[in-house]
């Protein structure tokens, strides 16, 4: 499988993302990300089928070596106790709810942010809920177009994200209060669009003294680089939604301290949740995978016990490394736009427009999502 960019769990097809459009409600501030900024596609929108369709391929054709227990639930762990006296360490024991038991060298935990495996081994882990649920739903646009920007706007509620999948498809991510979330459940599907266009469209957030220092900042940082920017485009239009495609789900924030024990290593969610808000959560999942995969491959190659402490400890360091100011900024742009007060409206409608003039720092902050 070769490993996308980034990933978007959603119903409908795969699309090249050549541009990112954020902006705020609250003052219209925006930020672009744009093709001339990297050297290739900046990201691939993959709806989830897809994904997993490619997995299982990949599996069928490892059939030799792999078998794959579907609807299998694992009910215990037995883990292994290092002893005084001998290096050896024990594998760990997996009990199915069927009653079968597996024995491992190495345990790798991807059962998602309620990790049993995480809490099993009693791994201290910094958590909490947002005040936000993510409605997603696949988007029928109102015409065809060259869809290939993903468009997210901040409201004071929370972000709302249509990206890209076909010339007539997108997906949303709408995360807002669980009032609102459940609201739009409940909405028929012509007021659950009208909401939908509105949210992206509707400048009843936005106030005259915000929009006037905005544009006289705007203003000044085009006078001094006056080559920046991008002229302003709109989103597509929503015209309807797929069936059944209105899905809700509470939204959180947690990361484990240690992603390692012996014998086992967590990957993925159980080791660490994002908000939506930067389409990240995937994508540090599969950068797990790939630091593992080429840890471990090194450690076979050696000779190596693969469930061997020293490797997992490279593994532990390097992911941390990388997920933890991911997770930071993350969970900073939420508390930034979760507000809108004037003063941190105006603050943040600065730094956007600022950092939107800087084309080596925002080809730097792609960089850095793409690792
Ligand atoms: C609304 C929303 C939008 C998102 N958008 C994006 C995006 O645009 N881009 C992006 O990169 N990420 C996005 N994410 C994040 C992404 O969905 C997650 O990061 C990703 O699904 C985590 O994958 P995972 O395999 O680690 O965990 P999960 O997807 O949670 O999978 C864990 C699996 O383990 C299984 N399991 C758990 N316990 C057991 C057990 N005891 N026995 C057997 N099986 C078990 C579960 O059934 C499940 O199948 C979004 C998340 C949400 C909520």
């Amino acid at each position: 499988l070769t490993l996308p960019r980034s990933c978007i769990i959603s119903p409908c097809i795969k699309q090249n993302q050549n541009n990112f459009w954020v902006w705020d409600a609250c003052s219209d501030a925006l930020i672009t990300f744009d093709k001339e900024n990297v050297e290739d596609e900046m990201a691939y929108i993959v709806e989830n089928d897809l994904v997993v369709a490619a997995l299982t391929r990949q599996l069928d054709s490892l059939s030799e070596n792999v078998q794959v227990k579907y609807r299998s639930k694992v009910v215990k762990y037995t883990w292994p106790m290092p002893s005084q006296e001998t290096d050896y360490i024990p594998w760990v024991c997996v009990t199915l709810a069927n009653g079968e038991t597996l024995q491992t060298k190495l345990l790798i935990g991807a059962d998602g942010p309620n990790s049993m495996v995480r809490r099993e081994l009693g791994i201290p882990t910094v958590k909490w809920n947002y005040d936000q649920s993510a409605v997603v739903a696949a988007l029928h646009l109102s015409e065809p177009t060259e869809n290939n920007v993903a468009w997210q706007r901040f409201l004071p509620t929370g972000p709302i994200a249509m990206l890209p999948l076909s010339d007539t498809h997108s997906s949303l991510v709408w995360s807002t209060s669980h009032s609102l979330a459940e609201e739009l459940l409940e909405l028929d599907e012509e007021r659950f669009v009208d909401a939908i266009n509105s949210a992206f469209w509707s400048n009843e957030n936005q106030s005259d003294l915000i929009e006037t220092a905005g544009s006289l900042f705007r203003g000044a940082l085009s006078a001094i680089m006056p080559s920046a920017g991008s002229p302003r485009q709109l989103p597509p239009s929503v015209a309807g939604i797929g069936p059944k495609s209105r899905v809700m789900f509470p939204l959180g924030m947690g990361h484990a301290s240690e992603y390692i024990r012996h014998r086992v290593a967590l990957i993925g969610d159980a080791a660490h949740r994002v908000h939506p808000l930067a389409g990240q959560g995937v994508n540090l999942g599969f950068g797990d995978v790939a630091c593992l995969t080429q840890i471990l491959s090194q450690a076979a190659f050696n000779g190596k016990d693969l469930g061997a402490i020293q490797h997992l400890l490279e593994y532990e360091t390097e992911r941390q490394r990388h997920n933890l100011p991911m997770m930071a900024a993350i969970d900073l742009m939420k508390r930034l736009y979760s507000t809108n007060a004037a003063p941190v409206v105006l603050l943040r409608t600065f730094g956007l427009q600022a950092t939107n003039m800087l084309p080596t720092l925002k080809e730097q902050i792609m960089a850095f999502a793409s690792k």
